[in-house]
């Protein structure tokens, strides 16, 4: 019997996973300088969880969840999405809710029953940053900020940030009436998802992307049209701090986007480098959220960024990922020194100060092979130096790969030590790219 990978999932390698690192760590970085602080929740919660605020008529709900029925009965659902358990914990947890607002964030698998293909897939990953308790327009500027500077930091620097309003429980209502009435005149001329659709959430027919309903699509009326004032003002104060802050913004009256909860601010980022599946990332507004799942009124916005993607739009400017090969291959010259050969790299490997830099990259052999095939792996591997074990009374034998030539020989692990350190100092300074 042979196994496979599940369908839709795929495994990450290196160097591809040296580079998933790297966006993790670039992401990270620019989500904590914002002040943001990580939630790391659980994989799977309760069904009823996601069906409530993800919204009962969403394709997700509907169609898309990976449920199963625990040993002790419980309905269980692995998360397809990032805030309803992040607003779970925040009311559970009397921490989160010791500021207001509160900046959240969290890195992890989503998993959707999707039709796969480039870019979609069904354990896919996302990073994303909550901020609850605030309903005022600075709040989604500096989510939009937050977003387009995570882009930057990971190199996407063409990416498109549309930007719409979708009203609230007092106008909403009413655009959806007239969304409702304008395709029931067209029902005929439309696919069958959307006639669907028309029937459940007719909003949602706004994001056909069907050529043949295009052109209904284009005739129906804007939401921008029906926003009541408060929601219009609030939308407008969002595009100015937006022009002010020199962040460029689409508005895009058709974005709506799949999940229930977003009142007023949407907003997704597009990158065209990425073919059908072109949206980054996207978040907007969820005032009611909060209080929908038992809390007190909590205005609230947010936005999650898919990583397959930040990957897939990037991975052409970095093709390498991060630099993999060993600073040292410590090469045992008989077999019975493989033991003294692992204490050297250990040593070797040890942490100094902040000065120093992250510890060296060591390897050592493990087979028992001669010390010629040690060599040659060493080679392969990229080792900038090996060092042989035993050493001789006169210190440790170095070699230098690259140079092919041999070095004054070192006394003690110690002294070793700093010397490749201070190699690996003179390497980053004329190469650095590496040391990114
Ligand atoms: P959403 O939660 O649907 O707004 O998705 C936010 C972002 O997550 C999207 O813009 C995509 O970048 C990413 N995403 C959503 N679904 C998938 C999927 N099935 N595979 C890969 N990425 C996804």
């Amino acid at each position: 019997m042979k196994f496979q990978v599940p369908r839709g999932t795929r495994d990450i390698l290196p160097p591809d996973s040296d580079r998933w690192a790297e966006i993790e760590a670039q992401a990270r970085r620019i989500l904590s300088s914002y002040g943001y602080r990580e939630v790391r929740t659980p994989i799977f919660e309760s069904t009823d969880l996601f069906v409530r605020s993800v919204g009962e008529s969403t394709d997700i709900v509907r169609k898309e969840l990976y449920t199963f029925t625990d040993r002790g009965d419980r309905s269980l659902t692995l998360r397809p999405e990032g805030t309803a358990p992040l607003v779970r914990a925040y009311l559970e947890s009397s921490v989160l809710r010791q500021e207001t607002p509160a900046r959240l964030s969290y890195l992890g698998p989503m998993f959707r029953y999707e039709r796969p293909q480039k870019g979609r897939y069904r354990q896919f990953w996302q990073i994303g940053a909550e901020l609850l308790g605030s309903k005022e327009p600075a709040a989604d500027v500096e989510m939009i900020d937050l977003f387009v500077s995570i882009m930057r930091e990971v190199g996407l620097t063409h990416a498109r940030v549309l930007l719409n309003s979708l009203g609230d429980s007092l106008c909403r209502p009413v655009y959806r009436e007239r969304v409702r009435d304008y395709f029931g005149a067209h029902l005929d001329a439309l696919c069958e998802d959307d006639r669907e659709r028309w029937k459940t959430n007719p909003l949602r027919i706004l994001d056909c992307k069907i050529p043949k309903c295009q052109p209904i699509l284009e005739g129906a009326p804007n939401v921008l049209d029906s926003l009541c004032e408060p929601c219009r003002t609030h939308f407008e104060n969002v595009l100015g701090g937006l022009r002010a802050m020199e962040i460029d913004v689409d508005v895009a009256p058709r974005l709506v986007r799949g999940l229930d909860y977003y009142t007023r601010t949407v907003f997704e980022v597009h990158d065209s480098s990425l073919g059908a599946q072109n949206a980054v990332g996207g978040g907007g507004r969820y005032d009611q959220l909060v209080e929908e799942l038992g809390g007190a009124e909590t205005p609230s916005i947010g936005f999650s960024i898919g990583m397959d993607r930040l990957f897939l739009a990037t991975s052409e400017e970095h093709p390498e990922g991060a630099p993999a090969e060993p600073d040292v291959f410590v090469v045992a010259r008989q077999p019975e020194a493989v033991t003294d050969a692992l204490l050297a790299a250990r040593a070797l490997r040890r942490a100094g100060g902040r000065r120093d830099g992250p510890p060296l990259r060591v390897m050592a052999d493990v087979q028992r092979r001669s010390a010629s095939s040690q060599m040659k792996v060493a080679s392969r591997a990229g080792a900038k130096y090996v060092v042989f074990i035993p050493a001789e009374a006169d210190g440790y034998a170095v070699r230098d790969m690259a140079a092919g030539k041999d070095e004054t020989k070192q006394t003690d692990l110690n002294q070793l030590r700093d010397w490749l350190r201070e190699r690996r100092r003179e390497r980053d300074a004329s190469n650095p790219r590496e040391n990114s």
